[in-house]
């Protein structure tokens, strides 16, 4: 199985709807969408369907649309603002009434289940009704016909990468990420490995997408990324101690190896793929592509919402959980397909105590950086 196939395999969030699932913790994800939502609305209500207009069924896909509240969001402005704006324009009342129908898509490990599940709750009985099929597969690859799409929308996905940069995978190489889960302050050999597949793999999403989208049709992606001119992946200290994927998480794997569990082989082999892009690379890519005009990109500030919950929880033991328990719902499928479940919970629970431990990080107030763009297919 080559590297690609093997993380899709593997890649997912915590599914169901228990403490630990994706659905209970993507309050993260969630700011993001808040923030960018103005952005949304403004790119669809600017949308210009030659094609759409006619056919009267419109086509929406949320692409790494996970399980939970967020997906059911998204979809519902752009169908809200759609509506109002595809009505506005063909008004006459001997038209056909507009149709909607929606592609939930995420990799296949993604739990459609309980997707599909809280989809008879939450749509059927709202007054924005539409079709809903789901669309299992990477949207590094097709996943559409040509030109069958209308509205193309990610969100808080585009930062997980295709895979681990091969160049990283051998061992003793100076792009061997010793003693570190992920790239921030990592050797610049690292990062710059995780910058070309970052790059392939954005061109390579873009490239299907342009085949997807119909002409005058949007484009909206939201993804973790940095601003212009930042070299480091996390822009400020405070951020950067506090990052779910960094000093935690370092010291949980260190944690295992010190007591003899995993040998510090198998530790350096456990990447996160995850790289944060500039706004430079993005619109770099764009451009490279071709098939879309960046309509708008901007970079958006967030609060970590764990900021909010240091107050809350004020005893360093539950907020250690509370960001055990929050990096698990990204993380834990991946780590327990690596580790098996005895290692993984061994390591969670290293990760509550190690952030347990360091009470003065508990005083900071950090923050992470997004990046909106809307484009127009041209
Ligand atoms: N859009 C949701 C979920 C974000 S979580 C929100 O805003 O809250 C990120 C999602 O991206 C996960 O469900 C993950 O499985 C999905 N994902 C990551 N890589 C992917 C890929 N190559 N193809 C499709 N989905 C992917």
């Amino acid at each position: 199985m080559d590297s690609s196939r093997s993380l899709e395999c593997v890649l997912s969030m915590q599914g169901g709807e228990d403490d630990v699932s994706y659905a209970k913790n993507s309050y993260g994800p969630a700011a993001a969408l808040a923030s960018s939502k103005p952005m949304l609305t403004s790119a669809i209500n600017s949308i210009k369907l030659t094609e759409g207009g006619s056919s009267h069924i419109i086509k929406i896909a949320d692409l790494g649309c996970a399980v939970g509240d967020n997906t059911f969001s998204t979809v519902d402005t752009v169908v809200e603002v759609l509506r109002r704006r595809l009505t506005v324009i063909d008004g006459k009342s001997d038209q056909p009434e507009l149709e909607f129908e929606v592609f939930f898509s995420d990799l296949p490990s993604n739990d459609f289940n309980t997707l599909f599940r809280s989809f008879e709750e939450k749509v059927n009985g709202s007054s924005h009704k539409y079709f809903a099929a789901g669309v299992p597969g990477s949207f590094y690859g097709r996943l559409f016909p040509k030109g069958e799409l209308h509205v193309v929308v990610t969100t808080s996905a585009l930062q997980w990468l295709s895979q681990i940069p091969e160049k990283v995978m051998e061992k003793g190489s100076k792009t061997w990420n010793k003693g570190r889960a992920w790239i921030q302050g990592a050797e610049g050999e690292v990062v710059e490995a995780y910058a070309e597949q970052s790059d392939k793999d954005l061109v390579q999403f873009l490239k299907c997408r342009k085949e997807e989208i119909v002409e005058g049709g949007v484009l909206f992606m939201l993804m973790g990324g940095r601003p212009s001119g930042l070299v480091s992946q996390v822009s400020d200290h405070d951020s950067s101690l506090r990052h779910l994927f960094t000093i935690f998480m370092d010291q949980a794997w260190q944690d295992l190896v010190d007591e003899g569990l995993i040998e510090e082989e198998k530790r350096d082999g456990f990447n996160i793929p995850v790289y944060l892009r500039s706004t430079e690379e993005i619109a770099a890519a764009i451009d490279g592509c071709g098939g879309f005009k960046i309509e708008k990109m901007e970079v958006l500030k967030i609060a970590d919402p764990m900021n909010a919950k240091q107050q809350e929880l004020k005893d360093p033991e539950t907020y250690g959980r509370a960001m055990s328990t929050s990096v698990q719902a990204g993380l834990k499928p991946m780590v327990e397909a690596y580790l098996g479940p005895d290692l993984t919970r061994k390591l969670f629970k290293q990760y509550a105590v190690r952030a347990a431990a360091n009470r003065e990080f508990l005083k900071e107030n950090s923050f992470y950086y997004m990046i909106a763009v809307s484009a127009t297919r041209v």
